[in-house]
C-alpha cells in the first residue's frame, strides 16, 4: 500500500498541475479577446501558485487522518465588470477591465474608516467606482493606429457575446477538469465543491448590461464571472479503502482568525483572548457539497 506521504504528495502535485492548466485556458481566452499584451499573466500571478501545498500537519487516529496544509486555490464569483475596449481592424479588443466597488457600491465615496461620519472618496478604486484586478496587466498603449477607424464598423453587440460564451466554456471546462482530478484521490460522493450548479447559475446571470460606444472605443458594463487566487489553509481528512487511500473531507480555515477561532488583544497593557467573531469560534468550515 502506498505511504500516507506518498499519497499527501501525489495529491498536492495534481492540485498545482491542476492549477497550471486552469491558468493556460484562462490565458488562451484573454488572448482572444484581449489587446495584444492584455493577460491575466502567470508571471503577474504570485509565483507560489505553481509550487504544490505544504503539509503543515499530521493527525492519526486508526483508521482516519486528518492533515492541514496552506494551498493556492481558486476562487469565483459573479460581479458586474467595466470593459474598455477599442477598435482594432474590423474587431474590437478588450484593452482594460475594472470591476465593481464594493466597499463603495459603485458610487467611488465611502465613509472614511478613521473619521466616522465623514464621506470621503473610496480608498478601494480611488473614486472610479471599479477596481483594476491586481493581477491584471493591461497593455501600456490602447492608442488604435488611424488607419483602423476607416475600416468596416465592427458589432460590439457580437463581440461582446463571443466574450461572453467564450467565458463560459472556459468556466466549464475547468470545472470539468477539476472534477477529473479529484475522481482520482476523493471518493465519490465528495467533491470540493458543487460547481456544477454554480456553472448553471452562470450561465443564467451572465450578461451585458449597456454599453457605449465611439468611432474608436467603447465601455461596456457586464456580468462576468471573476476568477482569482486565494491562498487558504485547508484541512484534509483522509481514509483507507481498500488499501488505498482516499480524501473524504476538506474544511477551510476560517479566513478571519487562520484556523484558530480566537484572536490576541492587546488591552490595558494585558493580553487577552477573543473568540473570532466571523466564525464564532468553529475555526474551520466545510469545502465541499456532499
Ligand atoms: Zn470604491
Ligand atoms: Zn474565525
Amino acid at each position: 500500500m502506498q505511504t500516507l506521504p506518498d499519497f499527501m504528495r501525489e495529491f498536492l502535485r495534481a492540485d498545482q498541475e491542476l492549477r497550471r492548466r486552469s491558468n493556460e485556458l484562462e490565458r488562451d481566452l484573454w488572448a482572444r479577446f484581449g489587446l495584444n499584451g492584455f493577460c491575466f499573466s502567470e508571471s503577474v500571478r504570485d509565483a507560489r501558485s505553481y509550487e504544490p501545498g505544504k503539509m503543515e500537519s499530521l493527525q492519526k487516529s486508526e483508521q482516519k487522518v486528518t492533515i492541514t496544509s496552506t494551498i493556492l486555490g481558486p476562487s469565483c464569483d459573479l460581479t458586474r465588470a467595466r470593459f474598455t475596449l477599442v477598435r482594432v481592424k474590423a474587431d474590437w479588443r478588450i484593452a482594460g477591465l475594472g470591476y465593481f466597488c464594493r466597499i463603495c457600491a459603485g458610487t467611488g465615496r465611502a465613509v472614511s474608516p478613521k473619521e466616522p461620519g465623514t464621506v470621503k472618496v473610496c480608498l478601494i478604486c480611488g473614486g472610479l467606482g471599479y477596481f483594476v484586478p491586481a493581477n491584471l496587466k493591461a497593455p501600456a498603449s490602447t492608442a488604435p493606429a488611424s488607419e483602423n477607424l476607416r475600416s468596416t464598423k465592427p458589432d460590439l453587440d457580437r463581440f461582446m457575446h463571443e466574450f461572453l460564451v467564450a467565458q463560459r466554456a472556459l468556466v466549464a471546462r475547468q470545472v470539468e477538469i477539476a472534477n477529473e482530478m479529484w475522481a482520482s484521490f476523493a471518493v465519490p460522493q465528495f467533491r470540493p465543491a458543487n460547481l456544477a450548479t454554480i456553472k448553471r447559475q452562470w450561465d443564467d446571470q451572465t450578461m451585458v448590461h449597456t454599453f457605449n460606444e465611439s468611432a474608436e472605443d467603447a465601455v461596456v458594463i457586464a456580468t462576468v464571472v471573476r476568477t482569482w487566487q486565494t491562498e487558504s489553509r485547508v484541512r484534509y481528512t483522509v481514509s483507507v479503502s481498500n488499501n488505498v487511500w482516499w480524501i473524504t473531507g476538506l474544511e477551510y480555515a476560517c479566513p478571519s482568525c487562520n484556523g484558530t477561532g480566537s484572536y490576541l488583544r492587546e488591552k490595558d497593557g494585558a493580553t487577552e483572548e477573543m473568540v473570532c467573531m466571523v466564525c464564532r469560534g468553529n475555526a474551520w468550515f466545510p469545502g465541499d457539497c456532499s
